[in-house]
């Protein structure tokens, strides 16, 4: 099969080429685990974060890629979840020890155990890839390959940070940084009749509220607020969160 390798950590330019397209046998399923055939895979920036060793890859070379549908092509011995033919999903979560107070309390991110795709273990830049069945998800019908691919990754994100942040009808909603997660958070939400306010570059505006009968919300720009804390979500492997003051807070505290 034709997979593509990161084969060194290295920083990008604009002619960077860090991953190489090479020939390597189709992986074989091992206890617990699927074969799929990979039929689209989404580009995430904690990639580039591999890439230039900001997340170092546990093992190199390897297959990056952890937002990936495709099908079930072989099951490996206990595997029984899924059959051939069978269209499937694999996002960042691949593994992680199952019995932690972490994994016990469905914080499984937090597992000092924790593995995964395309990170700890080969991704989804490839025609086929194994995962274990227990972090694969069967996939609706709705979404084509293409649509449903980000979903796995920024998608999750995105829908979960909502969630934990308990906001309910009326509620005010800020997001720092606008990527993928952000704009897929837009879609989630029906804006009330006023503007949202939203700080974002020029060239983010565009298409940030998509304006159709639903959605009435109308983009507005408005200068960045000072902030006090930043959360980053860029994962670790040991504490996958992290805060960190601005620097005019620090100066406020005198530290
Ligand atoms: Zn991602
Ligand atoms: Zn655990």
């Amino acid at each position: 099969m034709k997979a593509l390798f990161l084969r060194k950590m290295q920083n990008i330019g604009p002619d960077s080429r860090p991953l190489d397209l090479l020939e390597t046998p189709i992986p074989s399923p091992g206890p617990g685990e699927v074969l799929i055939r990979v039929a689209a895979c989404g580009i995430c920036h904690t990639e580039l974060d591999e890439i230039e060793g900001r997340l170092p890859p546990a093992f190199l070379p390897i297959i990056l890629g952890h937002q990936v549908v495709g099908r079930i092509e072989g099951c490996g011995s206990g595997a029984a979840h899924f059959k051939s033919g069978d269209r499937v999903g694999v996002g960042w979560f691949s593994d992680s020890c199952g019995a932690c107070a972490f994994c016990r309390s469905g914080f499984e991110n937090l597992c000092r155990q924790y593995q995964a795709t395309g990170r700890d273990r080969h991704g989804g830049y490839a025609e086929y890839m194994t995962a274990p069945e227990k972090s694969v998800f069967a996939m609706p019908d709705s979404f084509s390959d293409l649509d449903a691919a980000p979903l796995l990754c920024a998608g999750a994100i995105g829908y979960r940070s909502l969630k934990l942040s308990g906001i309910g009808e009326g509620g005010c909603l800020g997001l720092t940084g606008f990527g993928a997660s952000g704009h897929l958070i837009l879609r989630l939400l029906k804006p009330g009749p006023g503007p949202a306010s939203l700080s974002l570059p020029e060239t983010k505006m565009k298409g940030a509220l998509p304006s159709n009968p639903g959605r009435p919300g109308q983009a507005v720009r408005t200068p960045s607020p000072r902030k006090n804390w930043m959360q980053s979500w860029t994962p670790r492997r040991y504490g996958p969160l992290w805060w960190r003051r601005s620097k005019t807070s620090r100066q406020a505290e005198g530290l």
